[in-house]
């Protein structure tokens, strides 16, 4: 609890004294007259030395759950250290006095950590109780006790003390920190969920009215009075911990390999309900410690000149907790070719038989448009229109469609407002206004361009297209609980209306599984059918502002599985500076591996192709214990292969270890001797196919993993997990990544 004296809780305990002393009267006559008379200036000078207070109790501050009752966050008992600076003040010995504030000063800036200056200039305060340091914790607030104890001899407890207060916890760290946000020094909530809910989180504080002897001798007239705290209630969120680890690991990945300028964000939704499964943005933060930057961001605090510090830190901060997917709006390019494919099918205006022909550039108004293709596409029939991003074909459909038509369905897919997801800061769109948009202004939005919507919105209106045509309500939090776990609140997981047919939107799975199949390939996922649309738009306001080019977006939603949609996730990354930009070749194996993790897992089972089977990976048994027959039977039952280093019959131990994924055919080393491991130098396994890596592989001892687009024979590796040239134990397992470099998609 904290305590707080002002001048009206003293001018109170004065009131409080009197009252206490007129029922004396009753008692005893005698004495009042005694006390009032012999002791009365006494009695005066004491009050304001008596502990007395009219404190708030903060009430605990409830938890943060993820969709399986996994801790997010949590309050814990933690200590406010105070001083009494009246107190020493009133001391006659103005000696001693001076002495107890030097020792409070470096005694606590020793246990506190703090400046002792600091500390010395808080026990200087011509006042009754200040704060030295919030937020301390058991062990800390031990050494205060500790160090009270130790200056008994100075009556340290009548002047330095400890309130119990509330601390909070994120158990994971910077897990989902943009989405949880934090909390300030008073618990209140100042970012993400803590800030959208605050109201919820807090609950009711209690309060505690109390005169007691300061120095914890019975006094005739104690008084106290105390109203319980209300716990605040609980989140149960949609956010499943795992799929939101896996969307933030392959998304730190993908960050680091493209050299990601600006942040980046993926997320996972449920397509039928608008639950968020997974919302993961890139150079997040530590939500224990939310004012501590990056090591490179402080740096750049460090580097700048000493006036514009403040405001350096003040920008990168604001930037770590932003909330990409939310809070930022961006050109979406060809993924919201979605979009207008699906609006001229539900109009009947294109059916899967119409046919568009490109010719390179597309003039609109005097406007030229080129295509991404040199020398154009020809003539092509709508799904592979879409699968080739042809802009000049989306043009034509957006002629089609007419301004006043595309200005309805835009707003009809929610593209026009906030979704109204439960996170504080969502940003409004900006786009082309049914009254001011002419045929380019149509022609560019088609396309996905000149206008800007949020990463959320996007999911939202391809979840749309694939769902049957409802627009759902993306949201974070499922429900409300109180103390004993009863639900107080169940947010909705309806929809907000239904914008396209069922038949429209059957045709849209069929059209964005030919994209993936034939278009975005880095987007399959081995066993299972994947629809998508990749985009790589042009950030033109940055172009236009600083007069240079080559500042692009890759982004991809995937839908999966498409004959039967359940999960969209959907990759953004933001300025990517290292080769390639494409989100077909940057974003979608973003897609597909958090696919490849998070299906399985969610218990969609794989189906593999044939030639898929051959290239999937099986999981290593546990061999060791095991005499040579057994381990060699486990080992070929699944498909592996093994070698045996020493002359024993019991396999001592094994490498790979057990639970690795290892390509089909790879090679676990049996040791039945305590022999050392021995060792290869790992060979070069970028810029081959899959059976070249094999077959490089396995004559040099190793094992391997594949990722990413495996679905051609023709398909090239491009990264390995271990580079070429360390020494490595035989056996060991390398991942290495594939994708399709041809697969572009570049719109405007
Ligand atoms: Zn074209």
């Amino acid at each position: 609890m904290a305590i707080k004296p002002n001048k009206q809780m003293i001018r109170r305990s004065i009131v409080i004294m009197v009252i206490a002393i007129l029922c004396l009267t009753i008692v005893s006559g005698a004495s009042l007259v005694r006390i009032m008379i012999i002791k009365g200036e006494e009695y005066q000078s004491k009050a304001s030395e008596q502990q007395l207070y009219d404190s708030l109790v903060t009430a605990p501050r409830g938890n943060i759950y993820d969709k399986n009752m996994n801790l997010l966050a949590t309050s814990a008992t933690a200590w406010t250290v105070y001083v009494m600076p009246n107190s020493i003040n009133k001391l006659k010995d103005t000696e001693k006095a001076q002495k107890i504030r030097d020792i409070i000063a470096v005694g606590l800036s020793e246990i506190l950590d703090m400046d002792s200056a600091e500390i010395t200039k808080k026990v200087n305060q011509t006042t009754y109780y200040v704060i030295i340091k919030k937020k301390v914790e058991k062990e800390t607030a031990d050494k205060v006790r500790e160090f009270i104890s130790q200056y008994k001899d100075y009556e340290m407890t009548r002047f330095l003390g400890l309130d119990e207060a509330t601390k909070r916890y994120y158990p994971n760290d910077t897990l989902a920190s943009c989405v949880l946000g934090f909390v300030g020094d008073d618990n209140q909530g100042l970012a993400g969920l803590e800030s959208y809910y605050d109201n919820d989180l807090t609950g009711v504080a209690g309060r505690v009215v109390a005169a007691k002897n300061a120095k914890g001798t019975d006094m005739p007239f104690t008084y106290e009075k105390v109203e319980e705290a209300r716990r605040g209630n609980s989140l149960v969120l949609t956010i499943d911990s795992y799929i939101q680890y896996v969307c933030e690991k392959y998304l730190d990945a993908a960050v680091e390999e493209n050299h990601i300028a600006e942040r980046g964000a993926v997320m996972a939704m449920n397509v039928n309900t608008g639950a968020i499964l997974g919302m993961a943005i890139s150079g997040d933060f530590n939500p224990n410690s939310p004012f501590t930057l990056s090591v490179e961001d402080q740096a750049k605090v460090d580097a700048a000149t000493e006036e514009e510090k403040a405001n350096v830190r003040r920008e990168l901060l604001n930037r770590q907790w932003r909330n990409k997917a939310v809070s930022d709006t961006y050109e979406p390019g060809s993924v919201f070719k979605i979009f207008t494919a699906a609006t001229a099918l539900e109009e009947g205006l294109i059916s899967t038989k119409s046919s568009f022909t490109c010719n390179y550039t597309f003039v609109v108004a005097g406007n030229a448009y080129h295509c991404h293709h040199a020398g154009g596409h020809g003539t092509q029939s709508l799904e592979r229109a879409i699968s080739n991003s042809c802009n000049p074909a989306f043009i034509q459909i957006g002629q089609l469609i007419g301004v006043k038509l595309f200005s309805k369905y835009f707003k009809a897919f929610g593209m026009t407002e906030k979704t109204g997801i439960d996170l504080p800061g969502e940003a409004l769109p900006t786009y082309h206004k049914e009254e001011k948009m002419g045929p380019t202004e149509l022609a560019s939005s088609s396309f996905g361009q000149t206008f800007n919507v949020t990463p959320v919105q996007m999911i939202a209106m391809a979840s749309a297209a694939v769902n049957g045509g409802y627009l759902v309500q993306p949201h974070i939090v499922d429900r409300i609980i109180d103390s004993d776990g009863k639900t107080v609140e169940t947010k909705s997981s309806g929809y907000k209306r239904q914008v396209i047919s069922e038949s429209t939107s059957r045709t849209m799975r069929t059209l964005l599984e030919f994209v993936v199949q034939n278009g975005a390939k880095n987007g399959i996922v081995a066993g299972y059918r994947v629809g998508g649309k990749t985009g790589t738009s042009q950030k033109m306001v940055k172009i236009v502002e600083t007069g240079k080019r080559g500042f692009y977006i890759g982004s991809y939603i995937g839908i999966v599985p498409i004959d039967d949609p359940q999960i969209a996730v959907y990759v953004m990354l933001d300025e990517p500076t290292g080769g390639s930009y494409y989100g077909g070749v940057i974003s979608a194996p973003v897609g597909s591996r958090v696919m490849s993790d998070i299906l399985p897992y969610l218990g969609i089972e794989p189906q593999y192709t044939e030639n898929e089977l051959k290239h999937i990976s099986v999981s290593v048994p546990d061999v060791t214990g095991n005499n040579i027959t057994d381990a060699r039977k486990a080992l070929t039952g699944v498909g592996l292969s093994y070698k045996v280093v020493g002359g024993g019959d019991t396999v001592l131990r094994q490498h790979p270890t057990s639970g690795n994924a290892v390509f089909r055919g790879g090679t676990i080393i049996l040791y039945t001797e305590n022999t050392e491991a021995q060792t290869v130098t790992v060979p070069n396994l970028v810029g081959m196919t899959a059976n070249e890596v094999n077959s490089a592989a396995s004559s040099a001892g190793i094992n391997v993993e594949f990722s990413g687009n495996v679905s051609s024979p023709a398909l090239k590796s491009y990264r390995q997990s271990i580079n070429a040239g360390e020494t490595v134990p035989v056996g060991q397992i390398i991942t290495v990544y594939f994708r399709d470099e041809a697969t572009v998609d570049l719109a405007n």
